[in-house]
């Protein structure tokens, strides 16, 4: 056991989670795997690397840097780019960047080259926040006729709310709208190649709209988003740390920067090299989030520090040295961010890069 804190990223958990999900789709379905923001959090080119041996379809980034670092690693992988800016179009091009296309100002921008681009139309159908609207559509139509050399390679839309039972009504109706709207769109101007709707909830929960391709993120890290499934899935990325000191306190002794609990019987706390610039936000401190020592819960006493917590360990055997889980396999990210009022996706994106990744790769891949 190495004694810092360090990020150990499992690839055979990766590829666990990508036979899962394969095998939750029809053959001929493709996979894209989404590594946008570091690969929520753990390292975009060893999970890019990792997903293209096992033979992952498409990749999908937020930004062109992202899929331009992927690319100058040596990934072939088809990327797409989930919200390219305008000042980064012309990179998509020299690096082989497929754009999810959303607005006319985008359309308009890539209209002033003439060389051939694969694209992907983005359909605004509930979520609200990117892709052009039903009204857009025969001026879309017009417009991509025009362009023959924006190849229409895909169309997709992004769901709102796939993983809440209780807005299965408004997703069907997500659904609905994307039907009409390609459908309405492949009118005008010949079809696509991959139509594409759901993330990791809606391929698990909504098999009739998997269309040619879905797109996982968070179930490829082992974070289905459903009690019921998340035994299938491995978490793929685990966070360690280890105990730095021990302090033994007397009653109306203070932990931590302004009081901000004090000690009311006697009382012992673990100094932990983890703080909020690692990505532990403050929103964990005061009880609201802890750590596993022994396989006893720690919870966090006081404010999180920038580099450290303190933790409550009065009644759990540990010594300054021991290994220290923040999350892993077994006591997993997705619970300790719902403790604290957040999900999985924000604790693990969080983690900033000066906590060292560690990896653990894929065995006896043939
Ligand atoms: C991030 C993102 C995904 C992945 O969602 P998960 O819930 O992590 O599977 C899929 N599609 C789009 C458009 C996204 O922005």
């Amino acid at each position: 056991m190495s004694a810092h804190t360090r990020l150990v990223l499992d690839a055979q958990a990766l590829a666990h989670n990508y036979r899962v999900l394969r095998s939750k789709t029809a053959p001929q379905t493709a996979l894209l795997g989404v590594v946008k923001a570091m690969a929520y959090g753990s390292d975009a080119l060893f999970v890019a690397r990792t997903l293209a041996q096992l033979g992952i379809d498409y990749l999908a980034v937020a930004y062109v840097p992202e899929g331009i670092a992927l690319r100058e690693a040596g990934i072939h992988t088809p990327i797409l780019v989930l919200h390219p800016q305008l000042d980064q179009l012309d990179e998509l091009w020299s690096y082989c960047l497929e754009p999810s296309v959303y607005s006319f100002r985008v359309l308009q921008a890539l209209s002033a080259r003439k060389e051939q681009l694969p694209i992907h139309i983005k359909l605004n159908t509930g979520l609200n926040r990117l892709g052009f609207e039903r009204e857009d559509l025969a001026q879309l139509g017009e417009y991509l006729n025009q362009s023959p050399h924006l190849k229409r390679t895909g169309i997709l839309s992004h769901l709102a709310a796939s993983e809440d039972p209780s807005q299965d009504e408004y997703t069907r109706g997500q659904l609905a709208e994307f039907t009409a709207m390609s459908d309405e769109l492949a009118k005008l101007t010949g079809g696509f190649a991959y139509k594409h709707l759901c993330n990791t909830s809606g391929i698990l929960r909504f098999p009739e709209a998997h269309f040619d391709l879905v797109r996982s993120g968070i179930g490829l890290y082992g974070y289905p988003n459903d009690g019921a499934l998340e035994q299938e899935f491995i978490p793929f990325a685990s966070l360690y740390t280890v105990i730095s000191q021990i302090h033994h306190l007397k009653p109306g002794n203070g932990i931590g920067y302004n009081r901000a609990e004090v000690a009311r019987q006697p009382m012992k706390i673990a100094t932990l090299p983890i703080g909020h610039a690692d990505g532990i936000s403050r929103i964990y401190g005061l009880g609201k989030g802890g750590v596993w020592i022994n396989n006893q819960w720690a919870p966090i006493v006081g404010n999180v520090c920038m580099d450290m917590i303190m933790v409550n360990v009065t009644d759990i055997e540990c010594a300054e040295g021991d290994e220290v889980v923040v999350f892993d396999k077994k006591h997993r990210a997705d619970q300790l961010a719902e403790g604290a009022g957040t999900i999985s996706y924000e604790l693990l994106t969080a983690l900033s890069r000066r906590i060292k990744r560690s990896y653990l790769p894929l065995e006896d891949f043939k």
